[in-house]
C-alpha cells in the first residue's frame, strides 16, 4: 500500500505569508552567503542541500486530502483542496473509470476540493462516494448552489454514486478491506481503516481526544486502532490551545502521540495543522511531540512525522 498527502492543514487553506517568504530567503542567502566565501566552487543545489528542512520544505497549505494505492487500485479520502492538484495528477497517469471517494464528514476544508476535481467533470468516470452520512449528495449539492459556484454538482459531468454505510459498518472496494469508527467532532466525522496486501492503514482526522478522561477515551478507542502499520491523526493544537478549545473537535499533538503509544501504532503521521500556526510554530509542536515521545516510550516507540504536502508513506 502506498499513501500519499495530498493535504495536511486545517479547518481553511492556508498559503505561506510573504512574511515567513521572506524569512526563508534571508536564512537561505546568509547560509549561502558564509557558504561561498570558503567555497565559491559550490552549487546553488548544494548549498540548499545543507539547509535545513524548516527552510528548504513546506508544511503546505491545502487542506485534507489523501490517496491510498495498493498496485493498480486507489481510494481517496476527502476532498479537501488538496483534491484539486490530486485530479491534474490523476489525469497525467491516465487513472480513470471508477474512482472511489472515502467522505469523514463534509466540513468545508474536507470538500472544497472537489469543485476544482477535474476528474469529476469527465464523462466516462464514475466516482463514488462512501460515508454513513444519509444526505451526503444533498450536502454536495448545496455546497454548490449556483450562488456560491457557477456549476452545480450535478451539472458536473461524471456519473456519480453516494454509497451508505452504517456507522461503524465495514465494506470492501476492490483489495481494499475497510472499517469505521464514529470520532467525536461537532457534527460527527468517520475514522477509516483500510487494510490491503497484509497491511493496515488508519486515517482518523476532525477527532478530539481530551479532557480528564482521556486515557479512558484513548483506551476505549484501542480495538479499532491497535496495531496499525500507519496512522494518520488529527494533532492540530499546542496543549494549551486545546485545553482552551475543548469540545471544537481536534486534538493536542502530544496527545496524539499518547495514543500511539498506547495503540502500538508503528509509524504516526500528525496532521490537520492549525491555520494559525507557521511553519516554524508547527516544527516546535513535534520537537516537543518527539520529547514527549522519548520520555514516555516504554518497550515500544512508533516512528513519528510531521505531516507535510506530497509525503508518500510505503507499507
Ligand atoms: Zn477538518
Ligand atoms: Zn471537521
Amino acid at each position: 500500500m502506498q499513501i500519499k498527502l495530498w493535504g495536511v492543514r486545517g479547518s481553511i487553506p492556508t498559503p505561506l505569508s510573504s512574511g515567513e517568504y521572506r524569512e526563508r530567503l534571508k536564512a537561505a542567502l546568509t547560509h549561502a552567503r558564509e557558504r561561498w566565501q570558503k567555497d565559491p566552487a559550490l552549487s546553488a543545489e548544494g548549498v540548499i542541500d545543507e539547509l535545513s528542512p524548516e527552510v528548504t520544505n513546506l508544511v503546505g497549505g491545502e487542506t485534507t486530502c489523501v490517496e491510498v494505492r495498493s498496485g493498480d487500485d486507489q481510494l481517496i479520502i476527502d476532498l479537501g483542496t488538496g483534491a484539486r492538484r490530486l485530479g491534474y495528477d490523476m489525469l497525467a497517469r491516465g487513472i480513470k473509470g471508477d474512482i472511489h471517494v472515502l467522505v469523514t464528514h463534509t466540513h468545508w476544508d474536507h470538500i472544497q476540493g472537489w469543485p476544482f476535481f477535474v476528474p469529476g467533470y469527465i464523462p466516462d468516470n464514475t466516482v463514488h462516494f462512501h460515508s454513513c452520512i444519509s444526505n451526503c449528495h444533498e450536502r454536495f449539492q448545496r455546497q454548490q448552489h449556483f450562488d456560491h459556484f457557477p456549476v452545480e454538482f450535478d451539472a458536473m459531468m461524471s456519473k456519480k454514486e453516494f454509497h451508505n454505510f452504517p456507522q461503524g459498518g465495514s465494506f470492501e472496494v476492490g483489495p481494499f478491506k475497510i472499517s469505521t469508527l464514529e470520532l467525536a467532532h461537532p457534527g460527527g466525522s468517520v475514522a477509516y481503516r483500510i487494510e490491503a496486501q497484509g497491511k493496515v492503514f488508519i486515517f482518523a482526522t476532525d477527532t478530539e481526544f481530551s479532557g480528564d478522561n482521556v486515557d479512558e477515551q484513548i483506551e476505549r478507542y484501542s480495538d479499532f486502532f491497535t496495531g496499525a502499520d500507519l496512522l494518520v491523526m488529527d494533532a492540530q493544537y499546542t496543549m494549551d490551545e486545546a485545553e482552551q478549545k475543548i469540545g471544537w473537535g481536534h486534538t493536542a499533538m502530544v496527545i496524539s502521540v499518547d495514543c500511539a503509544l498506547k495503540w502500538k501504532v508503528k509509524r504516526l503521521v500528525l496532521t490537520h495543522h492549525e491555520p494559525a500556526y507557521q511553519d516554524e510554530k508547527i516544527h516546535g509542536l513535534f520537537a516537543e511531540a518527539s520529547k514527549h515521545l522519548e520520555a514516555n516510550a516504554n518497550g515500544h516507540r512508533p516512528e513519528i512525522y510531521i505531516a507535510c504536502e506530497n509525503d508518500v508513506f510505503d507499507l
